[in-house]
């Protein structure tokens, strides 16, 4: 047990999930690695959601909102510290939630619809016996896309990505949204809109934002993303991590 008045314990709550979602077979072992790679970059943020981040989840929601097919692609790590947020965020936009895994087994793409399921989603996109077409740019099992999911998907929100993937799924005309809290990955730099924040604080915000903007016009919306400079985002974020880690924050 983890006393609540512990200071790290929203962190090492997060840390326990991750390790519990390992040994019941949701998570690969590479999957706690990138969690430690996340984990480092949260304390160099100050483990809350920046102004600069904000900025992005208002962004991304709006991209959501205006997407004809938006999706939510979903990987290990995620289903481990958020498949209700998932579900919930799928509800309200109306986007469809599908599995894809950087190491894909077939037991592992059960537990985690298993565990979508349990947390309410209705259906999950990316399973076994499902028509697949393939995105151009990848290879293996990951090239593999649902053809009513990501395949033709408009805008795709796929937190914690792969690069190549990221880069792929722009290269192939989608609007990437992504969470990622490193913001010199290779999938901060190519996606479309990058929201450096822990997926556990992005994706209620995310769930606020879209309900705010439910009455907003699209045009108010192409607005949002108009005034809206991934690069500067990014910029922006790489000078917080700085100062945080100066002691000037
Ligand atoms: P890339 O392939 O984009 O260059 P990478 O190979 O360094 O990135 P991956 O293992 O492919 O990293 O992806 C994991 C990414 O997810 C890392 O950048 C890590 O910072 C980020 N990450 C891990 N946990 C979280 C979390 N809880 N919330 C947001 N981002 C996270
Ligand atoms: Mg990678």
């Amino acid at each position: 047990m983890i006393p609540k008045d512990h200071p790290r314990y929203e962190s090492l709550m997060l840390r326990a999930k991750i390790v519990d979602a390992y040994k019941k077979g949701i998570l690969a072992d590479s999957g706690m690695i990138a969690h430690g790679r996340g984990e480092a970059f949260d304390y160099l943020i100050g483990e809350k959601t920046t102004e600069t981040a904000r900025k992005a989840e208002r962004a991304g929601a709006a991209a959501l909102l205006l997407a004809e097919n938006p999706v939510i692609s979903v990987n290990g790590n995620t289903t481990a510290l958020a498949a209700e947020l998932v579900v919930e965020l799928a509800e309200t936009l109306g986007a469809k939630i599908e599995i894809n895994l950087f190491y894909r087994t077939a037991s592992r793409v059960e537990k985690v619809e298993e565990t979508l399921k349990d947390a309410g989603a209705r259906r999950v996109l990316g399973i076994e016996d499902e028509e697949k077409g393939i995105i151009d740019g990848l290879e293996g099992p990951r090239a593999r896309a649902s053809l009513e999911g990501v395949y033709s998907a408009d805008v795709v929100l796929v937190p914690l990505e792969d690069g190549d993937r990221a880069e792929a799924l722009v290269a192939n005309g989608k609007t990437v949204v992504t969470v990622d809290l490193n913001p010199l990955s290779r999938t901060a730099k190519t996606s479309s809109i990058t929201i450096v924040d822990n997926v556990v604080r992005a994706l209620p915000n995310i769930i606020q934002e879209v309900a705010e903007f439910k009455n907003y016009s699209d045009d108010d919306l192409k607005m949002i993303l108009e005034n809206f400079n991934n690069d500067q985002n990014l910029e922006e974020s790489l000078k917080i991590v700085s100062r945080t880690y100066i002691g000037d924050a």
